[in-house]
């Protein structure tokens, strides 16, 4: 199955199922409508069927706690790097509120020089989780998608701590939907590539993961209760490189899906902006063309009671 998180202009975002054509059933190239969130529990169909076309998918989840990165765990990676490979996994978190879904654009805040794709597989987790075996991972995984693990190059060789580096605004792309169907067997050995403007510039393979799906996640889950919703970036392969303002950018991984988002500069995005009544959830209002359309809550379920209007500071 592929849950997706999509809206259709001046309505609230909403869960559905997606049916490819590929699939050869009934419904090819449509979403179904679910009562709820997945992740949060049981779900039915409301009946309403959509054409995918006729939607715009959204980021498939907004972590409800965190989203936990892994550093180096592609040794080719590592390697191009200068760097070794470590013997534990090597973790960071991102913000939820770096997530942005397909489509979306990568903002290259004007604080850097150097901004870098990782396309990487995301796992996201089902179950309330802490310190799961590695051979009971497979209960507590809800799915896959795809994920662009946006870097600030330059800030994270000159900060010691990631934080700024890899949690900048709109530095998660994840989508375009979760897969449920594959265990992680089927997820740990798919062809992952990254292309900037349709050239290929990461090709690599899911399995060649140094630490694996299932020890990343009984790792992690080791030192913080895992939530349903959270979600892991399990590293990137070979070959990550700089984004520019203008350009393109798609990750596709077999089986699950392609990730493709737009990068524009600070100052395009501003201007951009103007028309857009939330920051923190411009994905979700920027064309549905409807004010009162309220989605922040739904965007962004970690918070509590958001003002509609963000405040932006203007630097003195
Ligand atoms: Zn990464």
């Amino acid at each position: 199955m592929r849950i997706a998180r999509y809206a259709q202009a001046g309505a609230r975002p909403e869960f559905g199922v997606v049916e490819l054509a590929e699939d050869q059933g009934d419904h090819p190239n449509t979403v179904s409508a679910l009562t709820g969130d997945p992740m949060a529990g049981p779900v039915n169909f409301t009946g309403e069927r959509h054409l995918l076309d006729s939607v715009r998918l959204l980021a498939p989840v907004i972590p409800r706690s965190k989203i936990i990165g892994v550093g180096r765990n592609y040794a080719d990676h590592a390697q191009e790097m200068g760097n070794a490979v470590p013997q534990s996994p090597l973790v960071f978190f991102k913000p939820n509120t770096s997530v942005i879904g397909p489509g979306d654009a990568i903002i290259i805040p004007h604080a850097s020089k150097d901004v870098q794709f990782e396309g990487e597989l995301a796992v996201v987790i089902g179950r309330i989780a802490r310190q799961v075996p590695v051979e009971r991972v497979h209960e507590v995984i809800f799915g896959y998608t795809v994920a662009n693990d946006v870097t600030a190059r330059d800030l994270q060789k000159s900060e010691p701590q990631w934080t700024r580096a890899k949690g900048w605004d709109t530095f998660c792309p994840i989508g375009p939907w979760i897969v449920t169907h594959f265990d992680a067997a089927e997820a740990g050995s798919q062809h992952i590539k990254t292309s900037i403007d349709g050239v290929i510039a990461q090709d690599g393979n899911t399995s060649e993961m140094v630490h694996d799906i299932a020890h990343l996640v009984s790792f992690i889950s080791e030192f913080t209760t895992l939530l349903p919703g959270d979600v892991i970036l399990t590293g990137t392969p070979a070959g990550v490189g700089r984004m520019e303002p203008g350009q393109s950018v798609a990750v596709e991984i077999g089986g699950i899906g392609l990730l493709s988002n737009p990068v524009v500069g600070e100052d395009a995005a501003e201007l951009r902006s103007d028309d857009v009544s939330s920051t923190v959830a411009p994905d979700d209002t920027s064309d549905s063309g409807d004010e009162e359309a309220d989605t922040s809550g739904v965007n962004n379920p970690g918070a509590v009671d958001l003002d509609e209007t963000t405040t932006e500071f203007d630097p003195e």
